[in-house]
Protein backbone atom coordinates (compact mmCIF):
# COMPACT_ATOMS: atom_id res chain seq x y z
CA UNK A 1 0.00 0.00 0.00
CA UNK A 2 0.98 3.36 -0.40
CA UNK A 3 1.20 6.02 1.97
CA UNK A 4 1.33 9.45 1.47
CA UNK A 5 0.26 13.04 3.93
CA UNK A 6 -1.12 15.03 1.43
CA UNK A 7 -0.77 18.51 2.90
CA UNK A 8 3.01 17.71 4.24
CA UNK A 9 3.99 16.30 1.26
CA UNK A 10 2.67 19.48 -0.76
CA UNK A 11 3.93 21.87 1.78
CA UNK A 12 7.25 20.76 1.46
CA UNK A 13 7.64 20.50 -2.16
CA UNK A 14 6.19 23.63 -3.03
CA UNK A 15 8.19 25.41 -0.05
CA UNK A 16 11.42 23.81 -1.74
CA UNK A 17 11.22 25.04 -5.33
CA UNK A 18 10.15 28.75 -4.13
CA UNK A 19 13.36 28.65 -1.73
CA UNK A 20 15.48 27.39 -4.82
CA UNK A 21 14.18 29.44 -7.67
CA UNK A 22 13.94 32.27 -6.60
CA UNK A 23 15.22 34.10 -9.90
CA UNK A 24 13.32 32.58 -11.93
CA UNK A 25 11.71 29.19 -13.86
CA UNK A 26 12.90 28.81 -17.22
CA UNK A 27 16.07 27.70 -19.74
CA UNK A 28 19.49 29.00 -18.01
CA UNK A 29 21.56 31.11 -20.01
CA UNK A 30 24.75 32.77 -20.27
CA UNK A 31 24.22 32.71 -16.49
CA UNK A 32 21.08 34.04 -15.77
CA UNK A 33 16.81 32.80 -16.43
CA UNK A 34 15.80 33.36 -20.07
CA UNK A 35 14.00 36.29 -20.53
CA UNK A 36 12.66 35.10 -23.56
CA UNK A 37 8.65 34.05 -23.93
CA UNK A 38 7.91 30.95 -25.08
CA UNK A 39 5.01 28.48 -24.67
CA UNK A 40 5.54 26.65 -21.07
CA UNK A 41 4.87 23.23 -19.70
CA UNK A 42 4.28 21.77 -16.32
CA UNK A 43 6.02 19.46 -14.13
CA UNK A 44 4.15 16.92 -12.57
CA UNK A 45 4.68 15.26 -9.16
CA UNK A 46 5.01 11.42 -9.55
CA UNK A 47 3.28 11.24 -5.91
CA UNK A 48 0.46 13.44 -6.38
CA UNK A 49 -0.20 13.99 -9.99
CA UNK A 50 -0.54 17.26 -9.34
CA UNK A 51 1.39 19.97 -11.39
CA UNK A 52 3.13 21.86 -9.00
CA UNK A 53 5.53 24.07 -11.41
CA UNK A 54 5.22 25.64 -14.70
CA UNK A 55 8.31 26.12 -16.92
CA UNK A 56 9.07 27.97 -20.16
CA UNK A 57 9.43 25.55 -22.77
CA UNK A 58 13.00 26.62 -25.12
CA UNK A 59 12.28 27.16 -28.37
CA UNK A 60 15.13 27.22 -31.26
CA UNK A 61 16.72 30.85 -30.98
CA UNK A 62 16.86 30.13 -27.08
CA UNK A 63 18.67 27.05 -27.91
CA UNK A 64 20.79 28.64 -30.16
CA UNK A 65 21.54 31.44 -28.03
CA UNK A 66 22.69 28.57 -25.63
CA UNK A 67 25.05 27.26 -27.76
CA UNK A 68 26.53 30.76 -28.62
CA UNK A 69 26.37 31.28 -24.87
CA UNK A 70 28.54 28.76 -24.34
CA UNK A 71 31.08 29.25 -27.12
CA UNK A 72 32.07 32.70 -25.85
CA UNK A 73 32.78 31.25 -22.22
CA UNK A 74 34.29 28.36 -24.10
CA UNK A 75 37.14 31.25 -24.94
CA UNK A 76 37.78 32.08 -21.33
CA UNK A 77 37.50 28.25 -19.79
CA UNK A 78 39.67 26.33 -21.70
CA UNK A 79 42.24 29.14 -20.29
CA UNK A 80 41.88 28.96 -17.17
CA UNK A 81 44.32 27.11 -15.04
CA UNK A 82 43.56 23.49 -14.29
CA UNK A 83 44.04 24.47 -11.04
CA UNK A 84 41.29 26.56 -11.23
CA UNK A 85 39.02 24.83 -13.06
CA UNK A 86 39.51 22.25 -10.09
CA UNK A 87 38.90 24.95 -7.65
CA UNK A 88 35.50 25.83 -9.01
CA UNK A 89 34.70 21.70 -9.01
CA UNK A 90 35.76 21.76 -5.20
CA UNK A 91 33.71 24.60 -4.51
CA UNK A 92 30.82 23.07 -6.24
CA UNK A 93 31.28 19.82 -4.40
CA UNK A 94 31.28 22.02 -0.67
CA UNK A 95 28.03 23.56 -1.64
CA UNK A 96 26.20 20.78 -3.07
CA UNK A 97 27.35 19.23 0.43
CA UNK A 98 26.25 22.14 2.40
CA UNK A 99 22.35 22.44 0.07
CA UNK A 100 22.38 18.33 0.35
CA UNK A 101 18.58 18.09 2.25
CA UNK A 102 17.29 20.92 -0.12
CA UNK A 103 18.64 18.79 -3.46
CA UNK A 104 17.44 15.82 -2.11
CA UNK A 105 13.73 17.29 -1.55
CA UNK A 106 14.08 19.03 -5.19
CA UNK A 107 15.03 15.64 -6.65
CA UNK A 108 11.98 13.82 -4.32
CA UNK A 109 9.54 16.54 -5.52
CA UNK A 110 10.22 16.06 -9.44
CA UNK A 111 11.34 12.35 -9.74
CA UNK A 112 9.53 11.20 -6.93
CA UNK A 113 12.62 9.19 -5.14
CA UNK A 114 12.27 8.89 -1.29
CA UNK A 115 14.63 11.09 0.80
CA UNK A 116 17.13 8.80 1.80
CA UNK A 117 17.67 7.68 -1.93
CA UNK A 118 17.56 11.46 -3.13
CA UNK A 119 20.20 12.23 0.08
CA UNK A 120 22.49 8.94 -1.24
CA UNK A 121 22.10 10.72 -5.24
CA UNK A 122 23.01 13.75 -3.86
CA UNK A 123 25.84 12.77 -2.49
CA UNK A 124 26.63 10.43 -5.31
CA UNK A 125 26.18 13.21 -7.74
CA UNK A 126 28.21 15.63 -5.33
CA UNK A 127 31.20 13.50 -5.74
CA UNK A 128 31.80 13.81 -9.39
CA UNK A 129 32.71 17.30 -8.69
CA UNK A 130 35.06 16.36 -6.17
CA UNK A 131 36.78 13.77 -8.26
CA UNK A 132 36.85 15.58 -11.58
CA UNK A 133 38.24 18.75 -9.15
CA UNK A 134 41.21 15.87 -8.22
CA UNK A 135 41.69 14.55 -12.17
CA UNK A 136 41.50 18.31 -13.57
CA UNK A 137 45.05 18.76 -12.00
CA UNK A 138 46.21 15.71 -13.16
CA UNK A 139 46.48 16.56 -17.42
CA UNK A 140 47.66 13.73 -19.40
CA UNK A 141 50.36 13.94 -22.07
CA UNK A 142 53.47 12.16 -22.80
CA UNK A 143 56.28 11.99 -25.00
CA UNK A 144 58.16 9.45 -26.82
CA UNK A 145 61.10 9.12 -28.96
CA UNK A 146 60.48 7.65 -32.73
CA UNK A 147 61.27 4.33 -33.49
CA UNK A 148 64.05 5.41 -36.17
CA UNK A 149 65.20 7.57 -33.05
CA UNK A 150 64.68 10.89 -35.48
CA UNK A 151 61.59 12.82 -33.73
CA UNK A 152 60.61 13.36 -30.22
CA UNK A 153 56.98 12.40 -30.27
CA UNK A 154 54.78 14.98 -27.58
CA UNK A 155 51.07 14.03 -27.37
CA UNK A 156 49.23 16.85 -25.82
CA UNK A 157 45.27 16.89 -24.56
CA UNK A 158 42.77 19.59 -25.71
CA UNK A 159 39.44 20.18 -24.58
CA UNK A 160 37.03 18.75 -27.29
CA UNK A 161 35.01 21.91 -27.19
CA UNK A 162 31.37 22.72 -26.82
CA UNK A 163 29.56 19.96 -25.42
CA UNK A 164 25.70 18.96 -25.59
CA UNK A 165 24.88 16.73 -22.55
CA UNK A 166 21.44 15.11 -22.65
CA UNK A 167 19.96 13.50 -19.35
CA UNK A 168 17.33 11.47 -18.78
CA UNK A 169 14.53 11.63 -15.78
CA UNK A 170 15.54 8.57 -13.77
CA UNK A 171 18.88 10.29 -11.69
CA UNK A 172 18.27 14.05 -12.22
CA UNK A 173 21.39 14.96 -9.96
CA UNK A 174 24.35 12.81 -10.87
CA UNK A 175 23.41 12.07 -14.61
CA UNK A 176 24.06 15.49 -14.94
CA UNK A 177 27.09 15.76 -12.77
CA UNK A 178 28.67 12.25 -14.22
CA UNK A 179 29.01 14.32 -17.77
CA UNK A 180 29.29 18.10 -16.38
CA UNK A 181 32.31 17.40 -14.26
CA UNK A 182 35.15 16.25 -16.59
CA UNK A 183 33.18 18.13 -18.86
CA UNK A 184 34.40 21.31 -17.08
CA UNK A 185 37.74 19.40 -15.53
CA UNK A 186 38.82 19.25 -19.60
CA UNK A 187 38.39 23.03 -20.26
CA UNK A 188 34.79 22.61 -22.13
CA UNK A 189 31.75 24.62 -21.64
CA UNK A 190 28.78 22.93 -21.79
CA UNK A 191 24.60 22.85 -22.62
CA UNK A 192 22.63 20.42 -20.49
CA UNK A 193 19.18 19.27 -22.07
CA UNK A 194 17.46 17.68 -18.89
CA UNK A 195 14.39 14.97 -19.28
CA UNK A 196 11.46 17.35 -19.47
CA UNK A 197 10.01 15.46 -16.39
CA UNK A 198 13.05 16.52 -14.34
CA UNK A 199 14.39 19.77 -15.37
CA UNK A 200 14.61 21.73 -11.56
CA UNK A 201 17.51 19.55 -10.30
CA UNK A 202 19.53 20.49 -13.46
CA UNK A 203 18.41 23.92 -13.31
CA UNK A 204 19.78 24.47 -9.34
CA UNK A 205 23.17 22.55 -10.23
CA UNK A 206 23.94 25.17 -12.75
CA UNK A 207 22.88 27.51 -10.08
CA UNK A 208 25.84 25.83 -7.92
CA UNK A 209 28.31 26.13 -10.69
CA UNK A 210 27.77 29.73 -11.15
CA UNK A 211 27.88 30.67 -7.26
CA UNK A 212 31.24 28.50 -6.84
CA UNK A 213 32.44 30.93 -9.76
CA UNK A 214 32.10 29.46 -13.18
CA UNK A 215 32.12 32.35 -15.48
CA UNK A 216 28.93 32.86 -16.85
CA UNK A 217 27.89 30.83 -20.02
CA UNK A 218 30.40 27.80 -18.99
CA UNK A 219 26.99 25.76 -18.16
CA UNK A 220 23.69 26.57 -19.61
CA UNK A 221 20.72 24.59 -19.49
CA UNK A 222 18.17 24.52 -22.05
CA UNK A 223 14.68 23.40 -20.34
CA UNK A 224 12.36 22.05 -23.24
CA UNK A 225 9.22 20.04 -23.71
CA UNK A 226 10.49 19.18 -27.87
CA UNK A 227 13.08 17.66 -27.06
CA UNK A 228 14.01 16.01 -30.59
CA UNK A 229 13.45 19.42 -32.72
CA UNK A 230 15.40 21.47 -29.77
CA UNK A 231 18.70 19.04 -29.45
CA UNK A 232 19.02 18.76 -33.62
CA UNK A 233 18.61 22.70 -33.90
CA UNK A 234 21.84 22.54 -31.87
CA UNK A 235 23.60 19.49 -32.97
CA UNK A 236 23.17 21.78 -36.20
CA UNK A 237 24.93 24.72 -34.85
CA UNK A 238 29.35 24.75 -35.70
CA UNK A 239 30.33 25.20 -32.21
CA UNK A 240 28.95 22.22 -31.48
CA UNK A 241 31.45 19.27 -31.27
CA UNK A 242 30.94 16.80 -28.77
CA UNK A 243 27.10 15.17 -27.86
CA UNK A 244 27.15 13.37 -24.72
CA UNK A 245 23.84 10.96 -23.82
CA UNK A 246 22.32 8.97 -21.17
CA UNK A 247 18.66 7.13 -21.81
CA UNK A 248 17.34 4.78 -23.56
CA UNK A 249 19.02 2.72 -26.60
CA UNK A 250 16.23 3.78 -29.45
CA UNK A 251 17.22 7.62 -29.25
CA UNK A 252 20.65 6.74 -28.71
CA UNK A 253 20.16 5.25 -32.37
CA UNK A 254 18.64 8.72 -33.44
CA UNK A 255 21.25 10.53 -31.85
CA UNK A 256 24.49 8.31 -33.62
CA UNK A 257 22.88 9.12 -36.77
CA UNK A 258 22.25 12.36 -36.24
CA UNK A 259 25.28 13.22 -35.28
CA UNK A 260 26.95 11.72 -38.29
CA UNK A 261 25.91 14.41 -40.67
CA UNK A 262 28.61 16.72 -38.42
CA UNK A 263 30.87 14.09 -37.35
CA UNK A 264 29.99 14.84 -33.60
CA UNK A 265 32.13 13.20 -30.91
CA UNK A 266 29.26 10.99 -29.10
CA UNK A 267 29.08 9.21 -25.73
CA UNK A 268 26.47 7.14 -25.39
CA UNK A 269 25.64 5.71 -22.30
CA UNK A 270 22.53 3.72 -22.80
CA UNK A 271 19.65 0.82 -21.54
CA UNK A 272 20.30 -1.68 -19.47
CA UNK A 273 19.31 -5.63 -19.37
CA UNK A 274 21.57 -6.93 -16.50
CA UNK A 275 20.89 -10.37 -15.32
CA UNK A 276 21.44 -11.86 -11.56
CA UNK A 277 23.08 -14.93 -11.53
CA UNK A 278 22.73 -16.89 -8.77
CA UNK A 279 24.89 -20.06 -8.73
CA UNK A 280 24.17 -23.14 -6.64
CA UNK A 281 26.74 -22.82 -3.63
CA UNK A 282 25.53 -19.17 -3.07
CA UNK A 283 25.42 -18.03 0.43
CA UNK A 284 21.25 -17.65 -0.20
CA UNK A 285 20.97 -14.56 2.24
CA UNK A 286 23.80 -12.52 0.94
CA UNK A 287 22.43 -13.57 -2.75
CA UNK A 288 18.83 -12.47 -2.28
CA UNK A 289 19.90 -8.95 -0.37
CA UNK A 290 22.32 -8.38 -3.33
CA UNK A 291 19.55 -8.95 -6.09
CA UNK A 292 17.13 -6.67 -3.69
CA UNK A 293 19.89 -4.07 -4.08
CA UNK A 294 19.86 -4.88 -7.34
CA UNK A 295 16.56 -4.89 -8.09
CA UNK A 296 14.90 -2.39 -6.08
CA UNK A 297 17.53 0.76 -5.54
CA UNK A 298 15.50 3.61 -7.39
CA UNK A 299 12.68 1.72 -7.37
CA UNK A 300 13.78 0.28 -10.44
CA UNK A 301 13.95 2.81 -12.36
CA UNK A 302 17.94 2.24 -13.12
CA UNK A 303 20.10 1.03 -16.17
CA UNK A 304 22.08 -1.26 -14.18
CA UNK A 305 18.97 -2.83 -12.17
CA UNK A 306 18.22 -6.21 -12.04
CA UNK A 307 16.37 -7.02 -15.11
CA UNK A 308 15.80 -10.67 -14.82
CA UNK A 309 17.57 -13.15 -12.09
CA UNK A 310 18.00 -16.34 -12.68
CA UNK A 311 19.01 -18.76 -9.93
CA UNK A 312 20.60 -22.21 -9.70
CA UNK A 313 17.60 -24.79 -9.31
CA UNK A 314 18.91 -26.30 -6.16
CA UNK A 315 18.16 -23.10 -4.61
CA UNK A 316 15.37 -21.75 -6.69
CA UNK A 317 12.52 -22.71 -4.26
CA UNK A 318 14.16 -21.16 -0.91
CA UNK A 319 15.52 -17.63 -3.04
CA UNK A 320 11.58 -17.42 -4.26
CA UNK A 321 10.17 -17.81 -1.26
CA UNK A 322 12.53 -15.78 1.37
CA UNK A 323 12.73 -13.00 -1.99
CA UNK A 324 8.73 -12.71 -1.68
CA UNK A 325 8.33 -12.29 1.59
CA UNK A 326 11.01 -9.85 2.04
CA UNK A 327 9.65 -7.98 -1.25
CA UNK A 328 6.08 -8.15 0.32
CA UNK A 329 7.38 -5.77 3.18
CA UNK A 330 8.75 -2.88 1.14
CA UNK A 331 5.79 -0.04 1.14
CA UNK A 332 6.02 1.59 -2.04
CA UNK A 333 4.86 5.66 -0.53
CA UNK A 334 5.61 9.41 -1.17
CA UNK A 335 8.89 10.33 -1.01
CA UNK A 336 8.99 12.32 1.86
CA UNK A 337 7.45 9.72 4.38
CA UNK A 338 9.81 8.26 6.56
CA UNK A 339 7.95 4.76 5.86
CA UNK A 340 8.64 4.41 2.44
CA UNK A 341 11.13 1.89 1.07
CA UNK A 342 10.21 3.02 -2.57
CA UNK A 343 8.48 5.88 -4.28
CA UNK A 344 6.63 6.12 -7.23
CA UNK A 345 7.37 5.75 -10.63
CA UNK A 346 8.70 9.30 -12.33
CA UNK A 347 5.81 9.07 -15.37
CA UNK A 348 2.98 7.49 -15.82
CA UNK A 349 3.03 5.94 -19.15
CA UNK A 350 5.89 4.19 -17.71
CA UNK A 351 3.51 3.00 -14.94
CA UNK A 352 0.98 1.68 -17.54
CA UNK A 353 4.04 -0.03 -19.77
CA UNK A 354 5.01 -1.80 -16.57
CA UNK A 355 1.45 -3.37 -15.62
CA UNK A 356 1.09 -4.23 -19.19
CA UNK A 357 3.96 -6.13 -19.18
CA UNK A 358 3.04 -8.14 -16.43
CA UNK A 359 -0.44 -8.52 -17.62
CA UNK A 360 1.28 -9.65 -20.78
CA UNK A 361 3.42 -12.33 -19.15
CA UNK A 362 0.43 -13.67 -17.22
CA UNK A 363 -1.44 -13.96 -20.55
CA UNK A 364 0.95 -16.41 -21.12
CA UNK A 365 1.14 -18.42 -18.39
CA UNK A 366 3.32 -16.72 -15.87
CA UNK A 367 2.35 -16.30 -11.87
CA UNK A 368 2.08 -13.20 -9.63
CA UNK A 369 3.81 -13.50 -6.48
CA UNK A 370 3.55 -10.33 -4.94
CA UNK A 371 2.50 -7.16 -6.40
CA UNK A 372 0.87 -7.00 -9.80
CA UNK A 373 -1.44 -4.70 -9.57
CA UNK A 374 -2.21 -1.06 -10.55
CA UNK A 375 -3.35 0.90 -7.08
CA UNK A 376 -6.46 2.95 -6.54
CA UNK A 377 -5.57 6.78 -5.90
CA UNK A 378 -3.25 9.70 -7.11
CA UNK A 379 0.07 8.97 -8.46
CA UNK A 380 2.43 6.84 -10.42
CA UNK A 381 2.62 4.36 -7.49
CA UNK A 382 3.43 0.53 -8.22
CA UNK A 383 3.90 -2.24 -5.83
CA UNK A 384 7.17 -4.21 -5.36
CA UNK A 385 6.14 -7.36 -7.80
CA UNK A 386 7.89 -10.77 -8.14
CA UNK A 387 6.98 -12.96 -11.26
CA UNK A 388 7.89 -16.55 -11.68
CA UNK A 389 7.29 -19.35 -14.95
CA UNK A 390 7.83 -16.31 -17.78
CA UNK A 391 7.95 -17.96 -21.00
CA UNK A 392 11.24 -18.77 -22.13
CA UNK A 393 11.11 -15.94 -24.56
CA UNK A 394 10.35 -13.11 -21.67
CA UNK A 395 13.30 -14.82 -19.47
CA UNK A 396 15.38 -13.92 -22.20
CA UNK A 397 13.78 -10.63 -23.50
CA UNK A 398 15.53 -7.44 -24.07
CA UNK A 399 13.61 -5.28 -22.95
CA UNK A 400 14.53 -2.93 -20.26
CA UNK A 401 11.62 -3.63 -17.16
CA UNK A 402 12.93 -0.37 -15.84
CA UNK A 403 10.33 -0.69 -12.62
CA UNK A 404 9.76 -2.35 -9.20
CA UNK A 405 9.09 -5.78 -10.80
CA UNK A 406 11.13 -9.13 -10.42
CA UNK A 407 10.94 -12.06 -12.78
CA UNK A 408 12.68 -14.87 -11.56
CA UNK A 409 13.62 -17.87 -13.43
CA UNK A 410 15.09 -21.44 -12.29
CA UNK A 411 18.45 -22.72 -14.56
CA UNK A 412 20.05 -25.92 -14.62
CA UNK A 413 23.43 -24.94 -16.59
CA UNK A 414 25.66 -21.97 -16.01
CA UNK A 415 27.69 -22.00 -19.15
CA UNK A 416 24.86 -22.69 -20.77
CA UNK A 417 23.07 -19.71 -19.26
CA UNK A 418 25.97 -17.59 -19.66
CA UNK A 419 25.96 -18.40 -23.48
CA UNK A 420 21.66 -18.12 -23.68
CA UNK A 421 22.51 -14.64 -22.14
CA UNK A 422 25.43 -13.30 -24.17
CA UNK A 423 23.02 -13.33 -27.21
CA UNK A 424 20.98 -10.12 -25.61
CA UNK A 425 22.17 -6.88 -27.76
CA UNK A 426 22.50 -5.54 -24.44
CA UNK A 427 25.99 -5.48 -22.26
CA UNK A 428 25.84 -2.65 -19.43
CA UNK A 429 25.91 -4.39 -16.10
CA UNK A 430 25.32 -8.22 -14.49
CA UNK A 431 25.73 -9.67 -11.28
CA UNK A 432 26.76 -12.97 -10.03
CA UNK A 433 26.41 -15.03 -6.11
CA UNK A 434 28.83 -17.52 -5.73
CA UNK A 435 31.72 -19.16 -5.55
CA UNK A 436 33.19 -22.17 -7.44
CA UNK A 437 31.99 -21.12 -11.11
CA UNK A 438 32.18 -17.01 -10.79
CA UNK A 439 35.55 -16.86 -12.21
CA UNK A 440 33.91 -18.76 -15.46
CA UNK A 441 31.02 -15.59 -15.43
CA UNK A 442 33.01 -13.38 -15.09
CA UNK A 443 35.50 -13.90 -18.12
CA UNK A 444 32.23 -15.31 -20.12
CA UNK A 445 29.50 -12.78 -19.39
CA UNK A 446 29.21 -9.89 -21.74
CA UNK A 447 28.97 -6.83 -20.00
CA UNK A 448 30.70 -3.42 -19.33
CA UNK A 449 30.46 -4.13 -14.97
CA UNK A 450 29.72 -6.85 -12.91
CA UNK A 451 28.74 -6.65 -9.04
CA UNK A 452 30.38 -10.28 -7.82
CA UNK A 453 28.86 -11.19 -4.51
CA UNK A 454 27.46 -7.58 -4.07
CA UNK A 455 24.23 -5.74 -6.15
CA UNK A 456 25.50 -2.56 -6.64
CA UNK A 457 28.36 -1.58 -9.31
CA UNK A 458 28.42 2.06 -9.44
CA UNK A 459 31.23 3.86 -8.37
CA UNK A 460 32.74 7.41 -9.31
CA UNK A 461 36.19 5.73 -9.49
CA UNK A 462 35.18 3.14 -12.19
CA UNK A 463 34.54 3.80 -16.11
CA UNK A 464 31.14 3.38 -16.12
CA UNK A 465 29.21 2.69 -19.33
CA UNK A 466 28.21 -0.65 -21.47
CA UNK A 467 29.53 -2.29 -24.15
CA UNK A 468 26.92 -3.78 -27.51
CA UNK A 469 24.28 -1.68 -27.32
CA UNK A 470 24.29 -0.49 -24.14
CA UNK A 471 26.60 2.54 -24.84
CA UNK A 472 30.12 4.30 -26.41
CA UNK A 473 32.38 5.30 -24.06
CA UNK A 474 32.71 5.61 -20.08
CA UNK A 475 31.47 7.94 -17.73
CA UNK A 476 33.60 8.32 -14.39
CA UNK A 477 37.35 7.40 -13.72
CA UNK A 478 40.35 8.52 -15.32
CA UNK A 479 38.80 7.64 -18.56
CA UNK A 480 35.79 9.56 -18.21
CA UNK A 481 38.10 12.76 -18.53
CA UNK A 482 39.37 11.54 -21.94
CA UNK A 483 35.63 11.52 -23.61
CA UNK A 484 36.09 15.67 -22.83
CA UNK A 485 39.84 15.72 -24.07
CA UNK A 486 41.29 15.36 -28.22
CA UNK A 487 44.70 14.20 -28.50
CA UNK A 488 47.55 16.56 -30.49
CA UNK A 489 50.85 15.39 -31.60
CA UNK A 490 53.38 17.26 -31.50
CA UNK A 491 56.25 15.95 -33.39
CA UNK A 492 60.15 17.87 -33.62
CA UNK A 493 62.95 16.48 -35.11
CA UNK A 494 66.33 14.93 -33.67
CA UNK A 495 69.37 17.02 -35.40
CA UNK A 496 71.65 14.56 -34.79
CA UNK A 497 75.35 15.60 -33.01
CA UNK A 498 78.33 14.63 -34.25
P1 LIG B 1 14.95 8.73 -23.21
O1 LIG B 1 15.89 8.18 -24.21
O2 LIG B 1 13.52 8.75 -23.53
O3 LIG B 1 15.34 10.24 -22.88
C1 LIG B 1 16.64 10.62 -22.46
C2 LIG B 1 16.85 12.08 -22.80
O4 LIG B 1 16.79 12.26 -24.21
C3 LIG B 1 15.82 13.03 -22.22
O5 LIG B 1 16.44 14.25 -21.91
C4 LIG B 1 14.85 13.21 -23.38
O6 LIG B 1 14.13 14.42 -23.31
C5 LIG B 1 15.81 13.23 -24.55
N1 LIG B 1 15.21 12.82 -25.83
C6 LIG B 1 14.17 11.97 -26.04
N2 LIG B 1 13.96 11.84 -27.37
C7 LIG B 1 14.90 12.59 -28.00
C8 LIG B 1 15.20 12.86 -29.37
N3 LIG B 1 14.51 12.31 -30.36
N4 LIG B 1 16.23 13.69 -29.64
C9 LIG B 1 16.95 14.24 -28.65
N5 LIG B 1 16.71 14.04 -27.34
C10 LIG B 1 15.70 13.21 -27.02
O7 LIG B 1 15.30 7.94 -21.87
P2 LIG B 1 14.57 8.07 -20.46
O8 LIG B 1 13.26 7.39 -20.59
O9 LIG B 1 14.62 9.49 -20.00
O10 LIG B 1 15.56 7.23 -19.52
C11 LIG B 1 15.47 5.86 -19.38
C12 LIG B 1 16.52 5.18 -20.22
O11 LIG B 1 17.81 5.70 -19.92
C13 LIG B 1 16.61 3.70 -19.94
O12 LIG B 1 16.73 2.99 -21.13
C14 LIG B 1 17.90 3.57 -19.13
O13 LIG B 1 18.49 2.31 -19.19
C15 LIG B 1 18.73 4.64 -19.73
N6 LIG B 1 19.79 5.03 -18.79
C16 LIG B 1 21.06 4.64 -19.08
C17 LIG B 1 22.09 4.95 -18.20
C18 LIG B 1 23.51 4.50 -18.49
O14 LIG B 1 24.42 5.02 -17.85
N7 LIG B 1 23.75 3.57 -19.40
C19 LIG B 1 21.83 5.68 -17.04
C20 LIG B 1 20.52 6.08 -16.78
C21 LIG B 1 19.50 5.75 -17.69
Amino acid sequence: MSVIDIHSHRERRDATVAATFKRGLSSYIGGEFSRARSTSFSIVDPATGEAFAEIESADENIAVEAVRCAEEAGHIWRNRSPRERSDVLKRAFEIMIERRTDLADLITSENGKCTAEALQEVDYAGEYFRWYAEEAVRFPSSSSLSPKGDAHMVVQYQPVGVSLLITPWNVPAAMVTRKLAPALAAGCTVVIKPAAQTPLTALAIAEILREAGAPSGTVNVVVTASSALIVRAMMAERAVRKISFTGSTQVGRTLLSQASSRVLRCSMELGGNAPVIVLDDADLTSAIEGSLIAKMRNGGMSCVAANRIFVARKLYQEFVETYVMRVSSMKSGGGFESLSDFGPLTDGRERDRIHGEVVNWVSKGAKVLSGGYLPEGNGNFYPATTVIDLSEEDQFSDDEIFGPVAAISPFDDSHELVERLNQSESGLAGYVFGERDVSYVTDNLQVGMLGINRGLVSDVSIPFGGIKQSGLGREGGPQGLLEYLQPKVLSSPILKGA
